[in-house]
């Protein structure tokens, strides 16, 4: 597999050479087609291993590829990644801003440490993703500030991380403002919790190990 044999939009593919991308990672290669085929994931991948761009990827191309056109103009986000940290959150962002440049394709962070209105006013003016981590998510799910339930795609990042720092029940309240959408779950360890969770957002889960 090599991305130019991926039927990919021309941007995107220019996207992804562009970011110094030649040849998908294993993690990518056996990622990708199975997300694009509509599977939900259970990916066990370290941070190095490409797994960012592997759901990113898929995120870009059905969101920008109009594959949902008929919730686009309902301005609602379509895919949303959460991640535990801020960090990550604005790392995630920028490379999915770079994997997206040119196409119908606009993204907004949730996070803390930031302006809660200008987070807001973006989110309000259309965006396709959001990257958030649970916290500030919950905020402004329990104000009833965010809509998410237009979500096709719930990418999951880190979360064995995300379960030690104790927010296994607020993943879970986030999931439930979505409206079952396909699961891309990421876990550098898969313990049986991680696998239970996985099992109670999606069935027919795939597994992905590198
Ligand atoms: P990650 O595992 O997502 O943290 O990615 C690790 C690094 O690999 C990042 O700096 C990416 O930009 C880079 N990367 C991701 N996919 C590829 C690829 N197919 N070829 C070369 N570098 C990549």
């Amino acid at each position: 597999l090599s991305f130019s044999s991926c039927n990919f939009p021309q941007k995107l593919l220019q996207n992804i050479e562009a970011a110094g991308f030649e040849m998908p990672t294993p993690v990518q290669m056996q990622a990708i087609p199975a997300a694009l085929s509509g599977k939900s994931l259970l990916v066990s991948a370290e941070t190095g291993s490409g797994k960012t761009a592997s759901f990113l990827v898929p995120i870009v191309y059905l969101c920008a590829n109009f594959r949902f056109e008929q919730f686009r103009d309902r301005k609602k986000p379509l895919a949303m990644v959460l991640t535990p940290t801020r960090e990550l959150c604005i790392q995630v962002e920028e490379q999915a801003k770079l994997l997206g440049k040119g196409l119908p394709f606009k993204t907004a962070l949730v996070v803390g440490g930031d302006a809660m209105a200008r987070q807001l006013h973006r989110i309000q003016q259309g965006v396709e993703l959001i990257v958030g981590t649970p916290g500030r998510l919950i905020d402004l799910l329990t104000k009833n500030d965010i809509q998410l339930d237009d979500v096709k795609i719930f990418a999951l990042d880190e979360v064995d991380c995300m379960f030690q720092r104790g927010f296994r029940d607020q993943v879970m309240q986030i999931f439930r403002a979505l409206s079952q959408p396909q699961v891309l779950l990421y876990s550098a360890t898969v313990s049986q919790d991680i696998e239970n969770m996985v099992s109670s957002m999606a069935k027919d889960v795939a597994v992905v190990s590198v």
